[in-house]
């Protein structure tokens, strides 16, 4: 059975010896699909270039909150612009991010409420990042509601999780659900229902268990799916199956 990855970033620099080998590689094994996020102008127009090169492949366009200060204000005109491509998919990511210290709180909130804005006109699903900035992520959620959503890489508690899940909010697992010291986010995995739950990597990033230190890829996937299935009471199949259908419904993908 082949997995969907939600949120890879393959215009990363670890990938620049063999990006396009490997994409097609996992494509033939183990990867049904993926969405290559957007963090920036630039890993927008690539995601967007590169979901119309594979058809298994699709993007998501956004201004990361690690990415705002080097952002021009013309940025949602430019979003706008590469939503014109149908394999653009959601949103994403944007949110907030006070984990390094020097970042701009104020100009973090006024590209996520923007884009939350931009997603709801363009009736876009949004994925969300939020690092060490909890409070204010779900103050601006409750307010601005967003029709479709999910939590990137959540790693948070189940109260948090119940909340989001209560807010029409999905939860999403990178490889960081099989790390050891990860009880709260197996607890909260435990929790929400099975139905607002979607895999992920976050590649070349959090690597799961078994790769630690290793570049992540979409392959990986199927770790995260198997420590899911543990936790659920289900085998490996059913998790993938389930989370497959949870990614199509919710970003609108194709792989007929
Ligand atoms: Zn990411």
């Amino acid at each position: 059975m082949k997995i969907i990855d939600t949120h890879a970033h393959y215009d990363d620099r670890q990938f620049d010896t063999d990006r396009y080998e490997l994409i097609e590689r996992i494509l033939s094994d183990n990867v049904l699909g993926f969405i290559n996020i957007g963090c920036d102008i630039e890993s927008s127009i690539f995601s967007s270039e590169l979901s119309k090169k594979y058809d298994n492949v699709y993007a998501s366009v956004g201004i990361h909150p690690g990415m705002v200060d080097e952002t021009e204000e013309d940025y949602t005109e430019k979003l706008k612009e590469l939503c014109k491509n149908k394999k653009v998919v959601a949103i994403g990511e944007i949110g907030l991010d006070y984990h390094y210290e020097g970042y701009d709180r104020e100009r973090q909130i006024r590209f996520f409420r923007e884009q939350l804005a931009l997603a709801k006109e363009l009736s876009l699903p949004v994925i969300i990042h939020s690092r060490d900035a909890t409070e204010d992520t779900m103050e601006i959620l409750r307010e601005l509601r967003p029709e479709k959503a999910v939590m990137h890489c959540f790693s948070g508690s189940a109260e948090i999780a119940a909340e989001l899940v209560k807010l029409g909010i999905m939860i999403s697992f990178t490889g960081v659900l099989t790390f050891k010291n990860s009880k709260k986010a197996v607890k909260a995995c435990e929790e929400t229902p099975i139905e607002m739950l979607m895999l992920e990597t976050d590649s070349p990033y959090m690597a799961p268990t078994g790769y630690r230190g290793q570049r992540c890829d979409s392959s990986m996937t199927m770790v995260t799916a198997g420590k899911l299935a543990e936790i659920k009471g289900i085998s490996t199949e059913e998790a993938i199956s389930i989370c497959n259908d949870n990614a199509i419904k919710f970003f609108g993908l194709d792989f007929s």
